[in-house]
């Protein structure tokens, strides 16, 4: 490494780029100045999300509180970053970088109408916290609506149904939660009918009215509610370049995390996506996040050391799902994420989610004290394969 003081920017300050500033700033030392860019000054524990949203407590942190005192922070919104002049417009400000990692995550997206105007959603914590406000108002027996049967719309309606025990809660979904195992989805059903959840499943959502959901067979549900949480898509930056995107506007990357023509440019988190022709997929998760936010630092610093950046490697182990407080699913999978066929389910199940979110919290901090420290599974799944040169993600 030469003696320049590399600028070493990470945009968004969830769990990838938190994580991934911390590592660098305590890999890098006084040979690099790392800033991370973030549009909020509270770090935000998105996996416990819908518990706020159901009304349960969801204390305050800070971004800064969880990062490494060798981190700068700027608080403004990410508007654009430009390959040509190596920066990142940050609220009109321009933040020039010799290394850069995108960590913005992602955001619900939905081209159904009326959502944006009539569902409530998961889009952040003051949206969430406006749906608990909301259920704090509905008289007994109203009826509420979740769209979207993955785990997220599943532990949305768990959670609600618990909390408002008084509301008539239902799932709306084409499938429920379709990767589980055969004795998930048992537990799952059993758990949702044991809390009064209505699951409607091939439910094709055609619209959303401020006092129903329309299918597309004409039929429709009263909902004084209702909740989307159909699907999320990644928070790409606007750039002078022609990044290579996938179909839900997540960042291409390669088997090191880079960025295809853009030496030193990384993507980690939701916002990154697998290359074509790789191996196993890596679904959105705080799973996959902070391990690809870790190895998105660590090739940072073999690129800025002139060092070739490695692919990166990792193993799925479990898929979690919580169905309120006192229920928990745990899904044991193959390293590709394929369910194996039992699962762990109840008060241990619960237990066993919990403490996962509550380690998410404390990796991010450990990491920032002992810089290296977080590991993860990995070296079982080569999860992406490098793009062939000519590939044309
Ligand atoms: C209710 C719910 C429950 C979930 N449960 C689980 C679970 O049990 N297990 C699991 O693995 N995953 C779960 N997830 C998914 C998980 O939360 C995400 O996969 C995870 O947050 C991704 O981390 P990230 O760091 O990539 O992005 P994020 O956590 O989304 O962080 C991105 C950061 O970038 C910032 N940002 C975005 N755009 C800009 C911009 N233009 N300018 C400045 N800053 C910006 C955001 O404010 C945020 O701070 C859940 C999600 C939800 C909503």
């Amino acid at each position: 490494m030469t003696n320049k003081i590399h600028e070493v920017l990470v945009l968004g300050g969830g769990y990838a780029g938190v994580l991934c500033a911390n590592r660098l700033a305590g890999r890098l030392g006084a040979s690099a100045r790392v800033t991370l860019a973030t549009a909020t000054p509270d770090f935000v524990h998105r996996v416990r999300l819908h518990e706020l949203l159901a009304g349960r407590p969801f204390p305050r942190r800070s971004v800064r509180e969880l990062l490494a005192d060798g981190v700068a922070l700027r608080i403004g919104r990410v508007e654009a970053a430009s390959l040509a002049a190596r920066t990142a417009t940050v609220d009109g400000a321009a933040l020039p970088f010799d290394a850069m990692v995108c960590a913005l995550g992602s955001a619900p997206t939905c081209n159904v109408p009326g959502v944006a105007e009539h569902a409530a959603g998961l889009a952040n914590p003051a949206a969430a916290a406006r749906v608990a406000g909301r259920l704090r108002t509905l008289p007994e027996r109203s009826p509420v609506a979740v769209i979207g049967g993955g785990f997220t719309g599943v532990e949305v309606a768990a959670e609600i149904a618990e909390a408002w025990p008084a509301l008539r809660v239902s799932l709306l979904t084409s499938a429920l939660a379709p990767g589980l195992s055969d004795a998930g989805r048992r537990y799952l059903r059993a758990s949702l009918d044991a809390l009064g959840v209505e699951v409607v499943e091939n439910a094709s959502v055609r619209a959303v009215a401020a006092d129903a959901v329309e299918f597309t067979d004409g039929s429709s549900l009263p909902a004084a509610l209702t909740v989307w949480a159909g699907g999320f898509a990644g928070s790409a930056p606007a750039v002078d370049a022609d990044w290579p995107l996938d179909g839900r506007g997540r960042i291409v990357v390669d088997a090191d995390l880079g960025v295809r023509d853009a030496p030193g440019v990384f993507a980690a988190g939701d916002v990154a996506a697998s290359a074509p022709g790789m191996e196993s997929s890596l679904r959105m998760g705080c799973v996959t996040a902070m391990p690809l936010g870790a190895h998105a630092a660590d090739n940072v610093v073999r690129h800025l050391r002139g060092e070739a950046t490695r692919p990166f490697a990792f193993g799925f182990r479990v898929q979690c799902v919580s169905l309120g407080r006192r229920r928990g699913l745990v899904q044991p999978v193959d390293a590709r994420d394929q369910t194996k066929p039992w699962v762990v389910t109840g008060r241990l199940g619960a237990l066993v989610k919990e403490s996962i979110c509550r380690y998410v919290v404390g990796a991010l901090r450990v990491e920032a004290a002992a810089p290296g420290m977080y590991r993860w599974p990995g070296g079982v799944v080569a999860a992406h394969r490098a793009l062939p040169a000519a590939a044309d993600a």
